[in-house]
């Protein structure tokens, strides 16, 4: 299997496109036509983990976080991230990164980190929207079937597992050429009247621009006549889990319970320790910003990573309770990404070795 055949299946099932606009994913160095030894998983591609990849003999990391993210003003083998830059090249190995649109993903990051601290029920604490149009096309009824055939044939009026999604109600259409009108029915400075349908379909924000290529291609008029109507759906992914425990805990017993079962020798609490926590809201990383509206929608606590002094007042003073399990804490992702990859690979009828990056990458000693 190439890298170009990896990076459609990831993209499949975690678009590029859902992740921030600020991110930098995908494959960040590498050669799309290299075929894949093997894989390693990662949260950051430290030089170490490159060394664990060279080590095990496998040519594709899969990082969380984006090696490259920042400008890169040099690249020098003794340097910092350069050297990291430099071997990774001069090995020959591929390094892709999966980060924001893999905490987006409904079985993602948050997910992952919700699983080892049994959630249940979990639902997207903040789904997304996306934009798509549904479209009208007045055409006459002569030109219908081709034209929708075309539609369709362009993978255009789909919904889930059905294609061919049409609505079409007849009507009249009218209209009087005047001069310097080249009409494809009609005289000029005479009304013409003519059976036309009013066809009706959806289609995805990316399938605009197609769309109105095909009806300049396959309308006959010379001044087609379309509306496109914008539309919000709920996305079917977002940042953040909600769900709950299994029981009410008392907050030193949960905050107890994620430490092991993170496996994080320390972790910081602000908010009323009295309190009882079974809906719980998480964000991997450095997701300060949705605890008012994590407790808006009925959680307990709110945990994520990097908490700022300030932000931990502020929720302290409104009556919020956080957890702050740090930024390091979402190397769940490391496990939950090979057993993500296995399932899509295995869908595709595709196998490849996958590793789990034994590096420890976390910036801090807990002293
Ligand atoms: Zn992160």
């Amino acid at each position: 299997m190439k890298i170009s055949d990896l990076l459609q299946i990831i993209d499949k099932h975690t678009p590029f496109d859902t992740a921030e606009n600020w991110d930098n994913v995908g494959l960040l160095i590498g050669n799309k036509n290299a075929e894949i030894t093997g894989i390693l998983t990662g949260l950051d591609c430290t030089e170490q983990v490159v060394d664990e990849a060279i080590d095990i003999g496998v040519n594709t990391i899969i990082c969380h976080h984006p090696l490259i993210f920042k400008g890169v003003k040099q690249i020098i083998q003794q340097d910092g991230y350069g050297a990291i830059i430099h071997k990774l090249i001069r090995n020959d190995i591929n390094l892709i990164a999966l980060h924001t649109n893999l905490d987006v993903y409904p079985k993602g990051v948050n997910a992952m980190l919700g699983d080892k601290i049994g959630l249940q029920n979990m639902q997207i604490l903040n789904p997304e929207k996306t934009t798509y149009y549904k479209v009208q096309v007045f055409i006459p009824s002569k030109n219908l079937q081709n034209f929708k055939q075309q539609l369709s044939d362009h993978g255009l009026a789909q919904e889930g597992d059905y294609e061919y999604c049409f609505f079409e109600s007849e009507g009249t259409g009218q209209f009087k050429p005047v001069n310097g009108a080249k009409p494809y029915l009609g005289e000029i400075d005479k009304i013409e009247y003519v059976d036309e349908i009013k066809l009706e379909f959806m289609i995805e924000k990316n399938q605009k621009s197609i769309t109105i290529d095909l009806i300049k291609q396959f309308h006959p008029y010379e001044t087609p006549v379309y509306d496109f109507i914008q539309l919000e759906k709920e996305a079917g992914y977002g940042l953040g889990m909600i769900g709950s425990l299994d029981r009410h805990y008392s907050v030193t017993e949960f905050v107890n319970h994620v430490k092991s079962k993170l496996d994080m020798p320390s972790v910081r609490f602000t908010g009323n320790l009295e309190d009882s926590i079974n809906n719980v809201a998480i964000i991997g990383g450095s997701g300060i910003g949705f605890e008012y509206d994590a407790t808006r929608k009925g959680a307990d606590i709110f945990i994520t990573g990097d908490i700022k002094h300030h932000d931990a007042l502020d929720a302290k003073i409104a009556g919020l309770n956080l957890l702050d399990i740090n930024h390091y804490s979402e190397y769940v992702m490391k496990e939950g990404l090979k057993s993500l990859l296995e399932q899509w690979l295995g869908e595709a009828s595709l196998h490849v070795n996958i590793n789990v990056s034994t590096i420890n990458t976390d910036p801090f000693t807990y002293l």
